[in-house]
């Protein structure tokens, strides 16, 4: 190809994946599979691992960026930004509609309403359609530069449809879903856990590792165009809708002139929060005229043009009928408070979270008490206090048992822990239950579409006692399962199968070491090549990695002691689950670069798209239909016509034992 094909080859690349981004990422609308996704995104990269000359740094593929930072540069905004007035019921709306009406000398004005994400504010800078800054809000006056982190974030544009100068203000934040699936990583490996949303989307987008910030799922919602060099915006809807037409997720939002309808989007809102997939903490009601607001100006703290509507705290007193314990994947036992059911926000809340014992007896609850709870994000609520005056004298302690209320297994505590633990490692059905779970969750093996029902019904029926045998199953065996058709159990034994090709850090994740996160796991495979390297690993060696301290290495050698875990990890090799790092760049091999691939029949180790993809990372092409120009078939389980066809051609035929050695 021409220097010039390769560029506009690139750039089409480019927009391809650009506009699938955005189907995913902000209309939440996808027009092709992840698969066909990561397809493109692998072409991308080998078109420009071959002519690195040619990257731009607004290609899809400079999301995630290099070496982690030293710190953040200090950034000094141009403008303030600035914090919210409050108003906490409707004649806080009314007095603030009324003040601007008294200040504009007319009630002929429009006001738009919009949601209040609970997340971090940022501003993103572009220069001629390109991102070139991303910055927090800080103090308000300084921010910090996180251009690095804001990039890993999907629903931003790395580029503009249009070559513009642009302002943009927006929150940062984390879907409760992802929020309640950090917490129970952290709360697994012993980590601190997030109070909500929020702290975790700050937590995130001040991580110094962008590749750290980028697996936290951060999404952005734009709510104000600063600068916008191609018309002058007289109108805060407009601004909002030329966001959407940019590429920008943008807040739900009414305009309207009625008083009335601000007040009734707010108690509808205050109903309806809960069905939204990410934490509000409110509305925020806007003047919609642009050049009113520059006259209406702010105070110090907090434009005048704008109100926070906060809903009321998510606060109710109930009574602790019982606390109860639930047995984690480490073998923690976590006590909560079964509690009377309470309306809360709109939900019922019957369950709080103890977290530990060292917690109960902090907060001083007794089984039979009256607490106060709260919710915090979306994870269960939480007991905030004991509201003492109520006592009776017929409260009672809680104890944390001696046995394990699931396998009966001796519970210890250990030197300066929290957390008491069933020492039973690999007869606990709890532990068992949870480390599957955590083996098949999103961050670790993600096998999609099985989850705990499945699970419980593959453990209660013996069709599996731990992880490995998940690589076992056979659709006949699903297939006696309830509810289980013959579509969806195909659909699970390929998830499974497509899961034997992911990276070992995510495999050495999933195995559930104590202490061992996402980014620890990272940090080994890139260390120890290959399982079996880092079940040989001394504590010594371990300690001389800089991020790991001596307690991630005694954990680490301890799990690979155990005899259990040593079994488990025997029977996945011989399931054939055994990965080996690979740099991402050298996973190219010269001889398969341009070859064509033509695949026929089923492979039982992964799926097609799995095959094609590692085909196209090794340089490789894959086409549907046989030709001369075929160098491959890959026939795997009942192949088709293409075989015969093949077979006529003279296309060399590869089984897939060969298929693996040629990629190997
Ligand atoms: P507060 O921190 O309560 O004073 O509220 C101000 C903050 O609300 C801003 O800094 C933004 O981070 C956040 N916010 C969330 N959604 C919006 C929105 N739609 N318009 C303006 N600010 C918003
Ligand atoms: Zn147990």
């Amino acid at each position: 190809m021409s220097q010039q094909g390769l560029t506009s080859r690139l750039e089409q690349l480019r927009d391809k994946i650009r506009y699938h981004e955005y189907r995913y990422f902000v209309l939440d609308s996808p027009e092709i599979s992840d698969a066909e996704f990561d397809q493109l995104i692998k072409e991308l990269q080998r078109l420009e691992a071959q002519n690195p000359q040619l990257i731009t740094p607004d290609s899809p593929t400079q999301r995630v960026g290099g070496e982690p930072l030293p710190g953040f540069r200090k950034v000094e905004h141009k403008r303030q930004m600035l914090s919210l007035d409050n108003a906490f019921n409707a004649s806080g709306i009314i007095n603030f509609a009324n003040r601007i009406y008294r200040l504009a000398g007319s009630e002929q004005l429009d006001f738009v309403v919009e949601h209040k994400i609970d997340g971090l504010s940022a501003i993103l800078t572009y220069q001629a359609g390109i991102l070139i800054q991303g910055a927090t809000r800080g103090n308000g006056l300084i921010g910090e530069d996180v251009t690095e982190n804001i990039k890993t974030i999907r629903s931003i544009p790395l580029k503009l449809p249009e070559r513009i100068d642009l302002e943009v203000r927006g929150e940062v934040y984390i879907s409760k879903k992802d929020f309640a699936e950090i917490n129970r990583e952290r709360l697994e490996a012993g980590e601190a856990l997030f109070a909500n949303p929020r702290n975790a989307a700050a937590g995130s987008i001040r991580q110094l590792d962008p590749r750290i910030a980028a697996e936290r799922s951060l999404s952005l919602m734009a709510y104000q165009l600063v600068h916008y060099e191609r018309e002058e915006i007289t109108s805060h809807a407009r601004a909002l809708s030329l966001l959407e037409g940019l590429g920008f997720k943008v807040n739900w939002y009414r305009k309207t002139p009625l008083v009335d309808e601000l007040i009734a989007c707010c108690q509808d809102w205050t109903k309806r929060r809960d069905d939204l997939p990410f934490e509000i903490d409110g509305l925020v009601i806007k003047v919609d005229d642009l050049n009113l607001r520059r006259e209406l100006g702010s105070t110090a703290k907090s434009p005048r043009w704008a109100i926070a509507y906060k809903f009321p705290a998510q606060q109710k007193v109930t009574i602790v009928e019982d606390i109860i314990i639930s047995v984690g994947r480490t073998g923690a036992l976590t006590p909560s408070a079964r509690l009377k059911p309470v309306q809360l926000a709109g939900s019922t809340v019957s369950r709080a979270t103890l977290h530990n014992l060292d917690e109960i007896k902090r907060k001083g609850v007794k089984i039979g008490d009256s607490v106060l709870v709260q919710k915090a994000g979306d994870v269960i609520p939480e007991v905030v206090k004991v509201i003492t005056d109520k006592r009776t004298g017929a409260e009672s302690d809680f104890v944390m048992p001696e046995q394990c209320p699931v396998c009966g297994g001796e519970v210890l505590r250990e030197e300066g822990e929290a957390v008491f633990r069933c020492t039973n490692i690999t007869g606990c059905p709890a532990q068992r239950r949870e480390g599957i779970l955590h083996f098949i969750s999103r961050n670790a093996m993600n096998i999609e579409g099985v989850g705990p029902a499945l699970i419980d019904q593959l453990l209660a029926k013996g069709m599996i006692t731990d992880f490995a045998d998940l690589y076992r199953l056979k659709k006949d065996e699903l297939l006696s399962l309830e509810r289980m058709a013959d579509k969806s159990a195909g659909n699970v034994i390929k998830a499974i199968a497509a899961s034997k090709g992911r990276p070992l850090h995510r495999l050495i994740f999933a195995l559930g070491i104590r202490h061992v996160g996402s980014g620890v796991a990272r940090v080994l495979s890139q260390n120890y090549p290959s399982l079996d390297l880092l079940a040989e690993a001394t504590s010594e060696e371990l300690v001389a990695i800089e991020e790991i301290g001596p307690v991630i290495a005694a954990s680490i050698v301890s799990f690979f002691k155990e005899r259990n875990n040593r079994e488990v990890i025997a029977k996945m090799k011989k399931n054939g689950i055994m990965p080996e790092f690979r740099p991402e760049k050298e996973q190219e091999k010269p001889e398969l670069v341009g070859k064509r691939f033509v695949f026929t029949g089923g492979l039982s180790s992964y799926s097609r798209a799995e095959a094609k993809e590692r085909v196209i990372a090794a340089g490789g092409k894959v086409t549907a239909n046989i030709s001369k120009n075929t160098d491959y078939l890959v026939a795997g389980e009942n192949p088709g016509s293409k075989l015969v066809k093949a077979q006529q051609l003279g296309v060399l035929i590869l089984d897939q034992k060969k298929f693996e050695e040629l990629l190997t």
